[in-house]
C-alpha cells in the first residue's frame, strides 16, 4: 500500500476489457465509497470534487451490464458488524472488537499480532460482501448462473487485489470478486475508451445494489467505520430515533484519535487509529491488558480510503487528503437517508434471503475467520 507512489501495482485493466467483450459474461461493476471524490483528480478537477454521478455514468458507457455501489455492502456491514458488537457486550465476548474492511490492516495483525486474531470483526469487507450479494441472492432472484458472472471492484486500494483472492473470503471455492482495480486504473480505461469525463452528465447507480445511505459513504475516511455503526447501535438500543447524528468526536485527521459516545445509559469508548504505527500502539496496550476500549477502527492508510494506495497520488499532501474528507460528509449530508438500518433494499435483502443480520445464513455468506501468519 502507497499512496506516495514508491510501489506500483500490477495493471489488470485488460482483464476488464476481456470480460466485457465476452459476450457470456454478465459483467458488475461497484465503486467504493472513497473513489467518488478522487477520481476528478485525474481529470483535472480540483481535489475533494464529487464525480458521483459522472462516475456511474461513465462505467455504463464503458459497457457494464449493471453499476452497483459498495456502499450497499457498507450499509450491509453495519447491520452485521453493530450486531456482533451488541453480541459481544451483551454476552462476554472479546473486546474491544475492531473493524475489519481493510485487508492491508487485517493482512498486519495476522502477521504482526498472531496472538490477537480473535478481536477483528469477523465480517467481510464491504466490497466482498457485495460481490457475495450479487453471486447468490442477486443471481438467484434474476436466474442468472453465478459462474456467468464476473464482479468488478473499483478500489482506492491496492491491498484489495490480494483480499479478492484470499481463499477465507470465498464461496464454495469461488471467488466472491473475479477482478479489482485501482481508482487509477479506471481513470486509464476511461482514457483509453475516449470518454471526455468531465462532459458525462449526472446518473445514478443500478437498483438495489445501488441503493445506499450516507451512512455508507463515510466508510471512505478514517472514523467513518465506526460513526456508521454507532447511529445503528444507537437506534437499535434506544428504539429512539437518533437526531444529532454527526458525532464529532469521531471525526478528524489525527492518526489516533478516541471518543466516548452514550448509548441508552452505556458508555461506549471507542478508539480509531489511521497508519499501522498507530495501530501497532493500540494492539499492543490491547496485549499487554491496558486496552480501554470497546470498539476500535483502524485503517492503513493516511485518512482512510481517501488517501488509498490506488487513488491519484497526493505525495502526502494533507491538504488534499482534507479536501476529500470535506466532499465524503457533504455526500453524507446529501443523501435522504443516513443511517444504515433504514436502507430499504437491505431490508428487504434481508426479508427475501438473509432472514435478519447475524443469522445462521448470515454468518455462512457475510463473515470469515483470520488465520495467525509467520511474522514478516
Ligand atoms: Fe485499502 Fe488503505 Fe482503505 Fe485499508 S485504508 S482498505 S489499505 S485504501
Amino acid at each position: 500500500v502507497c499512496p506516495t507512489a514508491a510501489l506500483t501495482e500490477v495493471n489488470h485493466v485488460p482483464k476488464v476489457w476481456e470480460a466485457l467483450r465476452n459476450p457470456k459474461k454478465y459483467v458488475v461493476v461497484q465503486t467504493a465509497p472513497a473513489i467518488r471524490v478522487a477520481l476528478g483528480e485525474l481529470f483535472g478537477m480540483k481535489p475533494g470534487t464529487i464525480v458521483t454521478g459522472k462516475l456511474a455514468a461513465g462505467l455504463r458507457r464503458i459497457g457494464f451490464d449493471k453499476v452497483f455501489d459498495t456502499d450497499f455492502g457498507a450499509d450491509v456491514t453495519i447491520l452485521e458488524e453493530a450486531s456482533e458488537l451488541l453480541h459481544r457486550l451483551e454476552n462476554g465476548g472479546t473486546l474491544p472488537m475492531l473493524t475489519s474492511c481493510c485487508p492491508a490492516w487485517v493482512s498486519f495483525i495476522e502477521h504482526q499480532f498472531p496472538d490477537l486474531v480473535d478481536i477483528p470483526s469477523s465480517c467481510k469487507s464491504p466490497h466482498i460482501m457485495v460481490g457475495t450479494i450479487i453471486k447468490t441472492y442477486y443471481a438467484e432472484k434474476h436466474n442468472i448462473n453465478p459462474e456467468d458472472i464476473t464482479v468488478v471492484s473499483i478500489m482506492p486500494c491496492v491491498a484489495k487485489k490480494a483480499e479478492a483472492a484470499r481463499t477465507e473470503l470465498s464461496i464454495d471455492d469461488h471467488e466472491n470478486v473475479d477482478i479489482v482495480i485501482t481508482t487509477r486504473e479506471l481513470a486509464m480505461m476511461f482514457k483509453e475508451a475516449g470518454i471526455d469525463f468531465d462532459k458525462l452528465p449526472d446518473e445514478d447507480y443500478d437498483h438495489p445494489l445501488g441503493v445506499t445511505t450516507g451512512a455508507s459513504v463515510i466508510f471512505g475516511t478514517t472514523g467513518g467505520v465506526i460513526e456508521a455503526a454507532v447511529r445503528t447501535v444507537h437506534e437499535w438500543k434506544t428504539g429512539e430515533e437518533l437526531e444529532q447524528i454527526e458525532y464529532e468526536q469521531l471525526r478528524g485527521i489525527e492518526g489516533l484519535r478516541e471518543g466516548k459516545v452514550q448509548v441508552n445509559g452505556m458508555e461506549l469508548n471507542i478508539g480509531i487509529a489511521h497508519g499501522l504505527g498507530n495501530a501497532r500502539k493500540l494492539l499492543e496496550d490491547i496485549r499487554n491488558g491496558q486496552s480501554q476500549y470497546h470498539a476500535i477502527e483502524i485503517m492503513a492508510c493516511p485518512g482512510g480510503c481517501i488517501g488509498g494506495g490506488g487513488q491519484p497520488y497526493h505525495y502526502g499532501n494533507e491538504e488534499v487528503v482534507k479536501a476529500r474528507q470535506k466532499a465524503i460528509y457533504q455526500e453524507d449530508q446529501r443523501k435522504n437517508v443516513r443511517k444504515s438500518h433504514l436502507n430499504k433494499e437491505v431490508l428487504k435483502m434481508y426479508e427475501e434471503y438473509f432472514d435478519k443480520p447475524y443469522s445462521e445464513k448470515a454468518h455462512k455468506l457475510l463473515h470469515t475467520t483470520y488465520t495467525p501468519k509467520e511474522r514478516i
